[in-house]
């Protein structure tokens, strides 16, 4: 197995993570730096200074997806099929320092050890940074645009976790409609595409793993269950004669992890919304309304949560003698990540001296937009205490230089260095 020939400028990349970190840091402790916030536009003009300043250019496309390439590869390099790196700058609301900022500040690191080191390679490498990963208008916008993309209908029906329309921030911006419409990514143009991640879940650390492969990203399903009972006084209603929506609801969210169960030990389900009418201490709850997420890494078994939800949802409705509406949304399925990639991470990593493991991942990435398009694999570090969105998000700068050391390697032996 060949050495590693090149190490990204660690110190550099920990500055960056720094100095990025204090971008929409709020006092709670946490970042705010939802897409197309203030901090949002503050960071991204921040990661184009910063390739700015190491001689690299940037195309941004439709939807704001930033493209960041070496002018010094030759032309006839440049014209080959791509290999890309990167992810996202956006957090959720008060989220952490971590999730996104990795996977994109590395990307640029490697490109940037690349370029000034004047490594030749037989097709070029590209940072990627990806809009709105989070969702504030939709779920990993900009990689979906670049995958599937969004007629104009679809954007304009667009509305922020905050209810502003997508069309009104995204035009405030400086955005153009028409162009944000007509962003796809032509598959041919890209070779394969790597993405660093932080783990965002306790398994690389309870097991004293440096690196984690990921195999493939969870399909995911959800929606509402709404109960429909009866809205009478709190004082004068006998409990017989009741039909409480919040206590058939509460009923329901108890059998949840009862479902995840009895499917398998990799079903995870989630209840983190609840909504009650009319929402009075002395009026029996008319109706309830709760969310349900519900993940698995096979496409079988996120079916089999599906049907066991609705199943659970309705036997609950008619043992409490109430309606129920069942609202879900067409579930995304699991994404198998490329298995030839996934070969060259675990080899990168051992050639470092590095431990690794193979897992799925239960959170979302842009990287499963494009997995079905072409080649794509993933590599995870550690997070302390499996913590993530949230304050207390946190990876050691040893993982941090760890992960971009492979991530470096990876995309070298991808591009045909
Ligand atoms: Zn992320």
């Amino acid at each position: 197995m060949t050495a590693p020939v090149l190490s990204v400028n660690a110190p550099r990349l920990i500055a960056d993570l720094t100095d990025l970190g204090c971008i929409g840091r709020v006092e709670a402790g946490g970042i705010n730096r939802t897409s197309f916030s203030a901090a949002d536009t503050e960071a991204r003009g921040w990661y184009l200074a910063r390739c700015a300043e190491a001689g690299l250019s940037v195309r941004q496309d439709g939807v704001g997806n930033l493209i960041v390439s070496s002018p010094a590869v030759a032309a006839e390099i440049a014209a080959r099929p791509a290999v890309w790196s990167g992810s996202h700058l956006d957090t959720v609301p008060n989220g952490g320092q971590f999730d996104g900022a990795l996977g994109a500040l590395a990307a640029l690191e490697c490109l940037r050890r690349i370029h000034e080191e004047g490594i030749e390679l037989q097709r070029p490498v590209c940072a990627i940074m990806y809009t709105d990963e989070e969702g504030s208008y939709a779920h990993l916008l900009g990689s979906s645009a670049l995958a599937r993309g969004f007629s104009r209908a679809e954007l304009e029906a667009m509305v922020g976790r905050d209810g502003d329309r997508f069309v009104d921030t995204f035009t405030a911006a400086g955005g153009d409609l028409d162009a944000a419409a007509q962003t796809r990514i032509d598959p041919g143009a890209l070779h394969a595409t790597v993405e660093l991640h932080i783990e965002q879940g306790p398994t690389l650390e309870e097991q004293g793993i440096q690196i984690g492969v990921v195999s493939g990203i969870v399909g995911l399903g959800g929606g509402v269950v709404t109960f429909l009972g009866r809205a009478d006084h709190a004082g004068t209603t006998p409990m017989s004669q009741r039909r409480d929506a919040l206590v058939a609801a509460g009923a329901f969210v108890v059998a949840l992890p009862e479902i995840a169960a009895r499917i398998s030990d990799r079903a995870v389900i989630t209840c983190g919304m609840v909504s009650v009418r009319p929402g009075s201490a002395n009026v029996i709850p008319e109706s309830a309304q709760v969310s349900v997420d519900f993940r698995h890494p096979e496409q079988g078994q996120v079916e089999a949560l599906e049907a066991a939800i609705r199943d659970t949802a309705r036997n609950i409705a008619a043992q409490y003698g109430l309606q129920v509406g069942i609202d879900l949304e067409e579930s995304i399925p699991p994404a198998p990540l490329d298995r030839g990639v996934q070969k060259i991470i675990a080899a990168r990593a051992a050639a470092r001296g590095l431990s690794s493991v193979s897992m799925p991942s239960g959170a979302g990435h842009d990287s499963q937009n494009l997995a079905p398009l072409v080649p794509t694999g993933m590599i995870f570090v550690p997070s302390i205490e499996g913590r993530s969105h949230c304050p207390e998000e946190n990876t050691s700068w040893e993982d941090v230089e760890n992960g971009a050391n492979v991530l470096l390697d990876t995309l070298i032996q991808l591009a045909g260095g």
